[in-house]
């Protein structure tokens, strides 16, 4: 895998983008300058990577767009060596970035092929602090919580309990939620063992959560 002078050039121009559509955690824009997206896509998207759009990655799953990926990612306010749970790996990328950024990575995926591609590229690339498991994210990874923050990468009907549960105090999740394909960001800091404050936030698209696991 090679990246070139243009790619990083197409990353300046995304970062731009997407600071211009309002992101302004500088870590987080430096993340997203930082790694390749081209790495995460098919070689047939390549010349597409830097668009601020999602990208089919197989299993009629998507990578995010970069600014969901990073709307996501400043809103956990990660700070280095934060225990994050992603559920929905998908291509890898939200995972990277996390990484980037510090965290402990802990991601899920409920599409096996999906995991173990993207468990063999995160290797690859040697970023450190990443871990993959092909689990059901609804149940989180109870042998592994609480965590410091939690973000789910697929659109949830409801926000899973056993997630809530899996916060530390202080933590917070990041989740979208809603109906038909469309779904409102959703941040959620645990306060106390029993005290959650809830804040709804914008409209987004992501593909649907799935309970249960697939080969
Ligand atoms: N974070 C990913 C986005 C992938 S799209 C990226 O950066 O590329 C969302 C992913 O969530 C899909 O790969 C989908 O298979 C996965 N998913 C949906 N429901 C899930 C569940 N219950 N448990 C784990 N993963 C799930």
């Amino acid at each position: 895998m090679k990246d070139t002078y243009r790619n990083i050039g197409q990353r300046k121009k995304l970062v731009e983008e997407i600071s211009s559509k309002g992101i302004k955690d500088k870590a987080v824009l430096k993340a997203i300058s930082t790694l390749p997206r081209h790495f995460f896509l098919e070689k047939a998207f390549e010349d597409w990577a830097y668009q601020d759009k999602a990208f089919p990655i197989g299993k009629e799953q998507t990578i995010s767009q970069p600014f969901t990926v990073a709307y996501q990612t400043e809103l956990l306010k990660i700070k280095r060596r934060d225990k994050v749970l992603e559920v929905g790996t998908g291509s890898g990328y939200q995972a990277a970035i996390l990484a980037l950024l510090g965290a402990r990575v802990y991601s899920v995926e409920r599409h096996e092929e999906l995991y173990l591609k993207s468990k063999k590229l995160l290797a690859s690339l040697q970023i450190g602090n990443i871990r993959c498991y092909h689990r059901d994210g609804y149940k989180g990874l109870p042998e592994f919580a609480p965590f410091d923050k939690i973000v789910v990468t697929a659109g949830a009907i409801n926000i899973p309990e056993s997630l809530k549960q899996q916060l530390s105090i202080g933590g917070i999740l990041v989740i979208p939620v809603g109906k038909d394909g469309l779904q409102k960001m959703i941040k959620i800091t645990r306060l106390t063992e029993l005290k959650f404050e809830t804040k709804e936030l914008e409209m987004f698209r992501f593909v649907p959560f799935v309970k249960g696991i697939s080969k």
